[in-house]
Order: structure tokens, then sequence, then C-alpha cells
């Protein structure tokens, strides 16, 4: 095969590199194959997330059709409607092609100067893990707080209604923002793993992929509007998850976070019925106190 297409640059690759696994090989072609590292590493990060979004968002949708799963919806009585997803699709889309595509080819040369690898082997999936629970926990934080300053009243009525406008969200909400929210937030997706690397010097961009294919997964399941038998947070209980979140757009305050619970926990910023009756048991147990 012609080494010019890339399944002929991979058989090249292959022939040359065979202490590499199917994956490295892969990875090696496609950087060897563009000759351009920030058009590979800029077409490579726009269609991993484009695929990620509107893959995951597209299996919650057939979720929604299905009628076995209605038992399962958080706002049974919210259902979004076919005209209302499209809309949202669309929008989205919209903000991908027009804000989020000029900034991508600025992807590699950010991470070259910030000295994450491109290079092939991979790190161990031992590492890729404990780092990206490390981004998971830093994003977190970086959320609580931001978001939190977003229903400060003139920035939320100027940037975070936008978001709001989904009482009762679905999945392809999550992305679904001013473009000012996406670029304060998104900091703290792309920002942890940077900060990470200026303080050890050890990332490669791969566990940045990765990281972020699970953080767009987790921003669409939290905004999915089903809590499953089998959701993440039944195993982990300090996962926020989309019983944390819908709650956040059905009644607007409270549960700030990402990720985990213990920001809005300790805080005491938690959302729902539930919480409220807590903070009014413990305000009439300290007014008793103080009688
Ligand atoms: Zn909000
Ligand atoms: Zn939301």
């Amino acid at each position: 095969m012609a080494q010019d297409t890339y399944m002929g640059t991979f058989d090249e690759v292959s022939k040359y590199n065979i202490s590499l696994n199917y994956a490295e090989r892969l990875w090696l072609a496609w950087y060897t194959y563009m000759q351009n590292d920030v058009l590979a590493t800029g077409i490579m990060s726009f269609v991993m997330h484009e695929a990620i979004y509107y893959g995951r968002s597209l299996m919650w949708a057939i979720v929604g059709m299905i009628p076995y799963f209605q038992k399962y919806k958080i706002q049974s009585a919210k259902i979004p409607s076919a005209y209302e997803q499209w809309q949202c699709a669309f929008l989205v889309l919209l903000s991908h092609v027009t804000v989020e595509l000029p900034q991508i080819w600025l992807f590699h040369p950010l991470c070259q100067y910030f000295g994450l690898s491109t290079t092939v082997p991979f790190p161990s999936v031992y590492k890729m893990a404990y780092q990206i629970a490390i981004f998971f926990v830093i994003e977190d934080a970086w959320h609580y707080w931001m978001h939190r300053a977003m229903h400060w009243g003139p920035l939320y009525k100027n940037i975070h209604k936008i978001h709001h406008q989904y009482s009762a969200p679905f999945g392809l909400a999550a992305e679904y923002a001013s473009p000012i929210e996406v670029m304060v937030l998104g900091f703290g997706t792309v920002g942890s793993p940077i900060i990470w690397c200026c303080i050890t010097g050890d990332l490669h961009i791969l566990t940045m992929y990765i990281w972020i294919v699970l953080r767009v997964c987790q921003a669409i399941d939290a905004h999915s509007g089903y809590e499953l038998p089998w959701s993440l947070h039944h195993f982990l209980p300090f996962w926020a998850g989309a019983e944390h979140h819908d709650v956040h757009h059905e009644r607007f305050i409270g549960n700030y976070s990402s990720s985990f619970r213990w920001w809005d926990f300790v805080l005491d910023t938690e959302a729902g019925p539930e919480a409220s009756k807590r903070r009014r048991e413990r305000k009439m147990a300290s007014m008793k106190k103080a009688q």
C-alpha cells in the first residue's frame, strides 16, 4: 500500500517499531502521516470531542425513547421534545465550530509549551489512572467555586442563565452555555492537567485526552435526567451524577460541583428537599439550644 495513505504509513511504522503496541503504532502513524503536529493534534481533538459529545448524547436520546427507562427519569413530568433536542444539538454544534474550533489550533503549541509528551510508548495505565483521578478532584473544586460565582446576580443574568434554559436537562444540554461560561469552566478541564504538568513535568497528551473524554461523559451523564440502578453514584456515594445536577437545574440553587458531592456537603450548599429538611432541623436545634 502506498505510503501516502494513513494505512500505508501505519504498515511502514509497524515494520520498524515492533516493540510498540497496536494503539501506539496507530498514534505514531497518525503524526507521521500528518507531518504537521499542530494539525494532527487539532483534528484529533476536534473529531474526538464531537464523536464523544454527540455519540454519548445520542445514547441518552435513545434511552429517552424507550418506555422501559421512563421509571428512572428524575423529573418524570418533563420530557424534552425532539424539537428541543434538535435545537440544542444545533446550537452546541454552532458554538463548537465558531468558538472551540479556532482555539483548538492553540492546543498543540500549548501542550508543547508546558512540556506535555506526545511521543510513544504511552505511559502505564496505572500512571494515567492516578493522574486522571487527581484531575477530577482539581476540576471539581474549580467548578464548584466558578459555578457558585456564576449564580451571583449579574453573572447569572449575563452569562449562566443560558445554561439554565432547561430546568429538566438532557444529555445534549451539557455544553449548552454562553461561550464565556464554556471558557471559564473549561479552564478547569484543560487547566488542571496543565498545572499538574507544570508542577511535576510528567504528563502525556494521551492522558489528557482520556481525561477530557471522561470529563465530557461525566458532564453529559450528569445532564442525562436519568438515575439508573447502575449509576456510578450507587457504588461511589461521593460521586455526584445525574441525581445531584438534575436538582440544580430544577431548583436553580445549590449543588454547584461537577463530579463529587463533598464541596456542597461541607459548605452546606446541597440542594433538594432532603437537604432543606436537614438545614431546617439544624436551625431548630440551634434555636432550642439558644433558648
Ligand atoms: Zn447553575
Ligand atoms: Zn447543568
